[in-house]
């Protein structure tokens, strides 16, 4: 592939080194284009970055890739270099102290929950004929075409209250702290609608099991999800493109940036528009060494029990082999900030002790065995607050950042909870659209059309 980094036009601006802003960059300077890349953290990377703990490049939690990410030039391009591993994912949803495969069959969910509970869930979806065919329509309900009931009454309506209290509502609560009356019923569609409960329930109803098979099999980079950015960041040095790391863009800063282009913008939608009321909620990441080879085979648990603060725990070298010191086991904590607000420390004194204690009662880590160092690292901007409403909201912040001389796209721009794959395709999207002389406004207009996006995890 031939590059010109002396690069030919006005010099295009793009914001944030996240996937998004390094994939941009990269098209542009194959293009010929003189790309400038200014990032506000000390280091690209953003969710995919790493964490270097034990000197190994951590994931932000722990990732693998849709197999639809291969149908995309990016990421074929990667694995003709470096081939992905493409296996079963080995899930497991933690309920209460029993561990079922995630995604989960009828069978092992009704032999976790016991009979009763299981029948009683099961029944209370099936027994209404009004509820059958909401949950039918389910995806196409929850875009917002008029009124936002909320999540709570969204999810009730479909499948039922004992499914509601036992999945949704803890889940919601752990994630977001707010009353999930408040949340916006688009959240039912982007996180919670993908999960396998659902899919348990349909099976139920047709008298089958019900794994979700498309979440069945991924695809893993083995040296972890930071190492596709180690390779954007590679095959940019080489075309003369380096992020320039310490450097935030805000308001001021884009609209004097704007010139004969639009300023290609994946940070974060919050600093064009202060007082649009789209926040996000982070997430603490424990990291924790073990003394021990492995602690188990999974890669992941999933647990939405709300006594346990954590949404999310994995096992680093089960999804990411590469990444492992002889006698130890890295253990990523994922607890959401939710209720919990900022400037927690969960990594020493008491906190630490409690969640260590909870790790053993998950099943997850062995009774005895102390770790042999914890580190936090606190992630702001993970998960957007779709509070009920959001969508006039976001429309109107769209309209203003355009009128900036911005191009929001990528994830945190665009407010999306999505996968590295849709940030991919977005961002080669942006691309198109600025290199066709195309303006930010029309591209906002455009851009509702990534709300759909389906996130898989
Ligand atoms: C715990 C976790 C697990 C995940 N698991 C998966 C998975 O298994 N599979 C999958 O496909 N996806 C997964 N994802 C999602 C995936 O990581 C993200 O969608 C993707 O990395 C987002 O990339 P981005 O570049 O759009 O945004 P970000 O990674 O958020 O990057 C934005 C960058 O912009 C910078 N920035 C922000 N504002 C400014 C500003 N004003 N000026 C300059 N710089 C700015 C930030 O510092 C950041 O580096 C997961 C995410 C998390 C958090």
């Amino acid at each position: 592939m031939s590059l010109r980094p002396d690069g030919a036009g006005p010099e295009r601006l793009v914001v944030g080194a996240g996937i998004s802003g390094l994939y941009a960059a990269l098209l542009l300077a194959r293009a010929g284009r003189r790309v400038r890349l200014l990032e506000r953290a000390a280091r690209p990377g953003g969710l995919a970055g790493a964490e270097l703990f034990r000197g190994l490049p951590c994931d932000l939690g722990s990732h693998r890739l849709h197999p639809a990410a291969l149908e995309q030039p990016l990421f074929r391009e990667v694995h003709a270099r470096a081939p992905f591993l493409s296996r079963p994912r080995r899930g497991v949803l933690v309920l209460g102290e029993r561990h079922v495969p995630y995604p989960p069959s009828v069978p092992s969910m009704l032999r976790a929950l016991g009979l009763r509970a299981g029948a009683a869930m099961g029944l209370g979806f099936v027994a209404q004929r009004g509820r059958r065919a909401a949950f039918a329509r389910w995806e196409h309900d929850r875009a917002i075409a008029g009124d936002d009931v909320g999540f709570e009454r969204f999810v009730r309506e479909r499948v039922g209250a004992a499914a509601y209290a036992s999945f949704y509502r803890p889940y919601a609560e752990k994630v977001w702290g707010i009353p999930p009356s408040e949340l916006s019923q688009t959240v039912a569609k982007k996180r919670i609608s993908t999960t396998s409960p659902l899919a348990l329930f349909r099976g139920l109803a047709r008298g089958r099991g019900g794994a979700a098979t498309d979440l069945a099999r991924f695809v893993y980079p083995p040296a972890g999800i930071s190492s596709l950015i180690a390779y954007l960041e590679a095959r940019l040095a080489e075309a003369g493109v380096r992020a320039e790391c310490g450097a935030a863009l805000d308001a001021a800063g884009v609209a004097a940036a704007a010139g004969a282009a639009p300023v290609l913008f994946a940070g974060d939608l919050a600093d064009l528009v202060p007082d649009a009321r789209l926040e996000h909620r982070g997430l603490y990441l424990v990291y924790l060494a073990y003394p021990r080879a492995r602690l188990g085979a999974p890669e992941t648990y999933y647990c939405p029990d709300p006594r346990f603060w954590f949404g999310r725990v994995s096992e680093l070298q089960n999804y990411a082999p590469d990444l492992r010191r002889p006698g130890e086991t890295v253990l990523c904590v994922e607890i959401p900030e939710g209720a919990w607000g900022r400037g927690r420390d969960f990594a020493s004194g008491r906190p630490l002790a409690a969640l260590l204690d909870q790790l053993v009662c998950a099943g997850i880590a062995p009774r005895g065995v102390t770790p042999i160092e914890a580190r936090q690292r606190f992630v702001p901007s993970v998960y957007p607050l779709y509070r009920r409403g959001w969508l006039q909201d976001w429309r109107a912040a769209m309209r203003r950042a355009a009128a900036l001389g911005a191009l929001p796209f990528g994830r945190q721009a665009l407010f999306l909870h999505c996968n590295l794959d849709h940030c991919a395709a977005i961002a080669a999207d942006a691309v198109a659209h600025v290199e066709a002389g195309r303006s930010p406004e029309a591209w906002v207009l455009s851009a509702e059309r990534y709300l759909d996006v389906q996130v898989r995890d």
